[in-house]
């Protein structure tokens, strides 16, 4: 083991030296997982929660403990954490962590669906391997009325449809991969914790959404009532986007189409939300929250992020991406900044480094790229 800082926590993680091989090292070899990469996410959450203030928080699959740990130290007026992991090793470095921390909490060695039905919270965290979709009806059913649910998903291969199968399995996700898939996988993540908040009756409405590095985090407030359930749901869509032209198109239903332009068969992807992924009050009191954190290492990565996120935020379409469009045109790619300048209200995205956010039509976007 060995001793690591992270924000105001100090804990034990495995000692990455004992088990790398041949001089590389995945988290994922160790018998706990930390993993360094994940401290943005982290970090965020951090900000995130002094925002909400909750005072019960669940941390559902802990490892080392280290989210728990911190939102304990770093988040303003939490009572109790509790602590939760499946595997033996993790339980007994949580254990000391949270003695080394100070932390009041429990812990405990279960399943996460099996504590979540035990336990009631104002906010769960759902940080798995690969894929949330297990955990998520679970979770909604133990946050209660006006609480928030965090969920990390790194599966972005099913999420953003490279793997067709999966996205169908993990998500009942039909899909096609489609140019600006980085958007369209979170809406993806985003519309399937819909339908199973649904099932229990609550809404889940997305407040915070990003993406980073190579994972999705989305925050959620719930709210009770199936008719507010029902509204998320009506506003669930499919996209559909053109190969041959990249004219893009969106129905309540999966069905085949033909471009109206140029003839080709569409692409589709779907069950995907279509409304908000942020609120921009949100977004606003995260960048005042921001102020309070400069010990953070991440900070000015994430000021650049949030900064991004807070102009993007107005432009509610999926981006468009320009090296997909142009040679469709049979132009080269303009650079980004003259095409938002054409289009006056559009922004770059931090989905993606060669999209840009409008709520321009699809003609205008062309326009602008031509003249480009
Ligand atoms: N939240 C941690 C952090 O921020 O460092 C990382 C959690 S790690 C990605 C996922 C953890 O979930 C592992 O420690 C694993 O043992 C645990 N796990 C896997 N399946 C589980 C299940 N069904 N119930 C509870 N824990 C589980």
């Amino acid at each position: 083991l060995t001793k690591i800082r992270e924000g105001k926590a100090e804990i034990l993680v495995p000692d990455p030296k004992e088990y790398e091989k041949e001089d590389k090292f995945d988290p994922s070899w160790a018998p706990v997982f930390y993993n360094p990469r994940m401290e943005l996410n982290r970090d965020i959450s951090v900000l995130f929660l002094n925002i909400i203030r909750p005072r019960r928080i669940v941390d559902a699959l802990s490892a080392t403990g280290i989210r728990g740990i911190r939102y304990f130290k770093e988040v303003k007026g939490v009572e109790e954490v509790i602590f939760n992991d499946l595997s033996k090793e993790a339980i007994e470095l949580i254990n000391e962590n949270i003695k080394i921390n100070n932390v009041i909490g429990e812990v405990f060695n279960k399943d996460a669906n099996s504590i979540l039905y035990e336990v009631k919270a104002d906010f769960v965290d759902i940080d798995p391997f690969g894929t949330p979709a297990p955990f998520l009806l679970a979770s909604f059913h133990s946050v209660i009325r006006g609480g928030y649910v965090g969920i990390t998903a790194t599966d972005l291969s099913a999420l953003v449809c490279s793997s067709k199968s999966s996205a169908r399995r993990k998500y009942d996700i039909i899909c096609d991969r489609l140019s600006f898939s980085k958007e369209v996988g979170i809406r993806g993540l985003i519309g399937k914790a819909i339908r199973e908040a649904a099932v229990v009756e609550k809404a889940a409405i997305p407040v915070f959404s990003f993406y980073h590095d190579y994972y999705y985090r989305v925050f959620f407030k719930v709210e009770g009532g199936a008719k507010k359930a029902d509204s998320l749901l009506s506003r669930l869509v499919y996209y559909y986007e053109c190969p041959k032209c990249g004219y893009r198109d969106k129905s309540v239903y999966y069905q085949h189409v033909t471009c109206p332009k140029c003839g080709a068969s569409m692409k589709a992807y779907g069950p995907a939300w279509d409304g908000e992924i942020y609120d921009k009050n949100m977004i606003n009191k995260i960048k005042e929250e921001l102020v309070h954190f400069n010990y953070l290492s991440t900070y000015s990565t994430i000021s650049r992020l949030i900064s991004l996120i807070s102009v993007e935020a107005e432009y509610k379409e999926p981006y468009y991406k320009l090296d997909f469009i142009s040679p469709r045109l049979k132009r080269n790619v303009p650079p980004k900044d003259k095409v938002i300048k054409c289009l006056k209200e559009a922004s770059a995205t931090h989905f993606d480094t060669v999209g840009i956010k409008t709520n321009k039509n699809f003609e205008e976007v062309i326009e602008c790229i031509k003249v480009n």
